[in-house]
C-alpha cells in the first residue's frame, strides 16, 4: 500500500518548482492532492504531470487562487474540504522574492518590497494555517513549511527582506509546533539551498540569470561543496519524509537543511551576487 493512501494534501505554490515536484510525489505515493497557484496554465501542467503517472483524475483538485488574499485562501480550504472531505497534510510552500526595480539592495531596497514579500512568504502562511487548523486537528495531520537557508544565521545583505521573511517563518515553525502538537498536529520545515525552479523569473531576474548564478555556485566548492545545484525533487523528498508520520514522528518544530553542504561553508556570501546576476 502506498504510504499516503487515504491522506489528503494541500500543497501551495504547486504550479511550479518545489511545490509541483512535491504535489507529484505525494500523489504518486497515494495522497489526494489540492494543487494551487495563480497561473492557470502552469497549474494545468502540474495536473497533467500527476495524471501522466496513472493517477485518477478525481485524486487531483486544481484551484487557481491568489494566496496573498483571504478570499484566495478561503477558496482553497473550502474547495479542498468540499471535494475530499478532510485535510491531513498542509505544505506551506508558496513564496518568492522581489528585486528592486532600481537595483537597490539591503536597507536601500524600497519598503514596498518588504511588504510584498512578508505578505506572501509569512502572513499568508499564518492565515492559511489558521484556516486549516480545525481540519488538521481533526485528522491529526502534518504541516511542512518551506523555509530557506537564507533565514540565517549568516547575513543576507543582497536579499535582506526575503531572508527576514524566512527567519520569521522558522520562528513560526517552532512556535506553532509547540502549540499544535498538543492537538496531535506536527509542524516542521525544510530549508533548501539553491534549487533550479521558476524563482528567478518570478523575482523579475532576466532570463538565464538564475541559471548563470547556479552554474557559478556549482563550480565553486565554497558555494556548494557537493558541486550540484538542487533539483525540486531533492526538496520534495524531504517534505514527504516530514509529512510521513511513520518515518518522522519524533521530529517536532525542526527545519531540515537540504543544500548540498552550502551552509557548512557559506562561501556564497563572499561573492557579489548582484554583479554576477547583472553582468
Ligand atoms: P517557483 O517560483 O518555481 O514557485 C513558486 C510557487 O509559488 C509558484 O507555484 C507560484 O505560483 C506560487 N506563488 C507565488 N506567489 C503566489 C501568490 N501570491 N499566490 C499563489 N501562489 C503564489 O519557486 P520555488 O519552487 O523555488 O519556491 C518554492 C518555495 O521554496 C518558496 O517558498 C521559496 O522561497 C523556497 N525556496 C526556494 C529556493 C530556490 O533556490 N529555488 C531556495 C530556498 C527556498 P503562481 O506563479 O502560479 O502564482
Amino acid at each position: 500500500m502506498a504510504r499516503f493512501n487515504g491522506k489528503v494534501a494541500l500543497v501551495t505554490g504547486s504550479s511550479n518548482g518545489i511545490g509541483r515536484a512535491t504535489a507529484v510525489l505525494l500523489a504518486q505515493e497515494g495522497a489526494k492532492v489540492t494543487i494551487t497557484g495563480r497561473n492557470s496554465e502552469r497549474l494545468e501542467e502540474t495536473k497533467q504531470e500527476i495524471l501522466k503517472s496513472g493517477i485518477a483524475a478525481d485524486h487531483v483538485l486544481a484551484v487557481v487562487a491568489d494566496l496573498a488574499t483571504e478570499e484566495g485562501q478561503d477558496k482553497l480550504i473550502n474547495s479542498t474540504i468540499q471535494k475530499f472531505g478532510r485535510l491531513d497534510i498542509l505544505v506551506n510552500n508558496a513564496g518568492t522574492a522581489f528585486i528592486d526595480s532600481q537595483g537597490r539592495v539591503g536597507i536601500d531596497q524600497d519598503v514596498s518590497d518588504y511588504d510584498k514579500v512578508m505578505r506572501i512568504n509569512m502572513r499568508s502562511v499564518v492565515t492559511l494555517t489558521q484556516k486549516a487548523k480545525e481540519h488538521l486537528v481533526k485528522a491529526k495531520g502534518e504541516i511542512v513549511n518551506v523555509s530557506s537557508v537564507a533565514a540565517g544565521p549568516q547575513a543576507q545583505p543582497d536579499m535582506m527582506y526575503y531572508a527576514m521573511s524566512k527567519a520569521a517563518l522558522d520562528q513560526f515553525t517552532r512556535s506553532t509546533a509547540v502549540n499544535l502538537i498538543q492537538h496531535g498536529v506536527r509542524v516542521n520545515a525544510v530549508s533548501p539551498g539553491g534549487v533550479t525552479t521558476g524563482i528567478g523569473e518570478a523575482m523579475g531576474l532576466p532570463a538565464g540569470a538564475f541559471e548563470k548564478m547556479a552554474s557559478f555556485w556549482e563550480s565553486h566548492k565554497e558555494c556548494i561543496p557537493s558541486g550540484k545545484i538542487g533539483e525540486p525533487v531533492d526538496i520534495a523528498n524531504v517534505i514527504a519524509f516530514l509529512a510521513d508520520r511513520k518515518l518522522s514522528s519524533y521530529i517536532i518544530g525542526q527545519s531540515i537543511v537540504a543544500d548540498g553542504g552550502s551552509t557548512l561553508v557559506m562561501g556564497m556570501q563572499a561573492h557579489d551576487m548582484m554583479s554576477i546576476l547583472t553582468s
